[in-house]
This record gives structure tokens, sequence and C-alpha cells, in this order.
């Protein structure tokens, strides 16, 4: 998809709920539906690389941006419902819904694996964005046509060894994915896919620390698919699992 073009008003007058939209692909994505004409809804766990985004949204003029501080692995199902009344109150409705942050965790032989680690990355990974999803859909059906995005990884679509939890997550993600699309299905809420491929961030350096990030594409550079998802050329477009880099 990295050839689509996405028009400049593309997101005009929408608003759409970004995780993880502090740093890597969530911030590119942040910045990319601000500039084509959303209010971002910016939700993260580190307020300073928030503000820091919406500093930059601001700056260029883009819609007003919107912060919610909230850590995954602490936050509860009253959190979510709480965040869901703040958006119907504030905006009457939910465009778009990007799940995008996530743990790697240690990567490492299967024995290794740690109870607790293990727990952490299933509760970031999935369990919070099925409730936070569960808490949204009311708000989302109140759109004309909402799109939902999970992130996955190539991981989450074959097995490879040593990467633990963080696969298993993302065999979850897509499944979740499945289900939710299947229930959606010919209604005006879709649900999708991306798997960012290799992407310059700081996710990627932890996990390959030898690898030259300057021969990795751009968080930006990807974003065609993540554009492409959330506009009204995506509607119909349910149940898939995309890959941003082909
Ligand atoms: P980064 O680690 O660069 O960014 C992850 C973001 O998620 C950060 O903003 C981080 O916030 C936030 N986050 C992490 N944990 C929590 C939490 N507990 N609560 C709230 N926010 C949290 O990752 P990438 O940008 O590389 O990855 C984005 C998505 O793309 C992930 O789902 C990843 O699995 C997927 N992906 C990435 C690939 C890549 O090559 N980069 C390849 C395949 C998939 P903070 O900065 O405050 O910690």
């Amino acid at each position: 998809m990295l050839e689509y073009q996405a028009a400049k008003d593309l997101l005009k007058n929408k608003i759409i709920l970004v995780t993880g939209a502090g740093d890597g692909i969530g911030r590119a994505a942040a910045i990319e539906f601000a500039q084509h004409g959303a209010t971002v809804i910016l939700l993260g766990k580190t307020v300073k690389k928030l503000e820091k985004v919406y500093d930059e949204i601001i700056h260029a003029g883009y819609p007003t941006p919107a912060i919610v501080p909230l850590d995954l692995k602490g936050a509860t199902e009253q959190n979510y419902i709480d965040m869901a009344e703040t958006i119907a109150e504030q905006f009457g409705h939910l465009d778009g819904l990007l799940h995008n942050a996530s743990q790697l965790g240690a990567l490492g032989p299967f024995e290794h694996i740690d109870l607790t680690s293990l727990e952490t990355i299933m509760k970031v990974n999935v369990t919070a964005q099925a409730i936070m999803t569960k808490a949204l859909l009311p708000v989302m059906r109140k759109a004309p046509h909402a799109s939902i995005i999970f992130t996955s990884s190539s991981v989450g679509r074959k097995g490879r060894a040593y990467w633990g939890p963080y696969a298993f997550s993302k065999f979850a993600t897509e499944g979740m994915m499945q289900v939710l699309a299947d229930e959606c299905d010919e209604t005006h809420v879709r649900v999708n896919s991306i798997n960012p491929g290799a992407t310059r961030t700081e996710m990627r350096a932890k996990a390959y620390p030898a690898e030259d990030p300057q021969t990795l594409k751009t968080a930006k550079e990807i974003m065609p698919t993540y554009l492409f998802l959330m506009g009204d050329e995506s509607i119909g477009t349910n149940g898939q699992a995309f890959n941003a880099q082909s």
C-alpha cells in the first residue's frame, strides 16, 4: 500500500484515537492523521512525549488534539468507560481507533519465559485493547462510519523461534480483529489489522540491536496504509490483514 496517495483533507472532521501516540509509529500516525484534517486523541503512558506531539501538531496549524495519559498496564475497565464517556461528551462520536501501543518484552528461549513479563505483555498488547474496544464501540457506532485498526507483526502471522509472549500476543491481536470484524460485518464499523513491517523505531532497535536503522523505512514512510484504512476510501474493507510495506 506504499503507493496509496491520500487526499489532503481525507480525514477532515474525523475524531481519531491513537494509542502509543508519543513515540515511533503511533507518533507518526497521530501527526499524519492531524495533517489530513483529523482531531487526534493522543493516548500514551509518558505525558512529556504526548505533550511534544501535541505541540508539534499545534505548531503545524493542524486541528487541536487531546491528550489522554494512560498506562495500559495498570488501566482498569472503569478507566476505559470514563474515557468513552468523555469522548462522547466532548466530540459526540469517535470515527477511528488505532491500537498501536504495545510492549516487546524480552526475547529468548521458551524455557526462559517469565510469568510476570508474560502477564504484562498479554495485558498491554491484548487485554487492554479488548476492554478499550468494548468501551469505545458504543461511541464509535455513533459515527457515520468508523474504522478500527489493530497493529500486528510478522511474528503474529507466522510463529518464530525466541519471539515468546510478544508473538503470542500478536496472534491474539489478529484473532481479536477477525472475531470483531465478523461481528461488525455489514455494519458501519470496519475492523482490520496492519503489520507495519521493519520500521525505524525504538522497539525495532531493541529487537535488532546490531541492525543499521538507516536501512529501514521510517514510520512516516509506512503511513499510506494507515491513512487508507482511516479514510472513507476503505469503507467496506473489513476483516483484512494488511502489510504496510507491500
Ligand atoms: P515503540 O516502542 O517505538 O512505541 C510504542 C509506543 O507504545 C510508545 O509510544 C509507548 O509509550 C507506547 N506504550 C508502550 N507500552 C505502553 C503502555 N503500557 N501504556 C501506554 N502506552 C504504551 O514501538 P513501535 O512504534 O515500533 O511499534 C508500534 C506498533 O507497531 C507496536 O504494536 C509494535 O508491536 C508494532 N510493530 C512494530 C514494528 C517495527 O519494526 N517497529 C514491526 C512490527 C510491528 P512510551 O514511549 O511512553 O513508553
